[in-house]
């Protein structure tokens, strides 16, 4: 597939983010983890999380896959750095959300920072699972988290 179709300036930040990626490395000092594939492409994501005072503290990844991948994971990453628990868990239900094509407010698109081009992604449905793999990991460590806290 050719992100041809994708106007120029979202294929430019996806390219960059996928060529240089964000916060990818082992985070040494994570309190959390998650593993997920998306065996349709062969994408793959180890994600690290620092939580302390129910904020995400730090967040790396490691992995591999396709372009759209990788650029989701990096843009991920950028987007929730610093954030809340319950604020991470938003940014990723709507990215999700818009990612099956349910309508989001531009307001609350915006918080997505440069993971927002990625919302165009609907478009193409095959790497629908490529985007949101990034998102479905924080969430899963997000969930994970807080039963911890009980
Ligand atoms: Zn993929």
């Amino acid at each position: 597939m050719s992100l041809d179709k994708l106007n120029t300036l979202y294929r430019e930040v996806i390219l960059d983010h996928a060529a240089n990626p964000h916060h990818k490395y082992k985070l040494d000092k994570a309190t959390e983890t998650a593993h997920l594939d998306n065996p349709s492409c062969g994408d793959e994501i180890d994600l690290n999380v620092l939580i302390k005072d129910n904020k995400i503290e730090d967040i790396a990844f490691t992995g591999h896959g396709c372009t759209i991948s990788q650029a989701s994971a990096s843009m991920m990453t950028d987007a929730v750095i610093g954030k809340s628990m319950p604020q991470a868990m938003t940014m990723a239900k709507i990215f999700t959300d818009v990612a099956l094509g349910k309508q989001k407010t531009k307001a609350k698109i915006k918080q997505l920072g440069d993971a927002q081009v990625l919302t165009q992604i609907m478009s193409f449905p095959a790497r629908i699972k490529c985007a949101t793999l990034a998102w479905h990991a924080l969430t899963q460590v997000l969930i994970e988290s807080e039963t911890q806290d009980d």
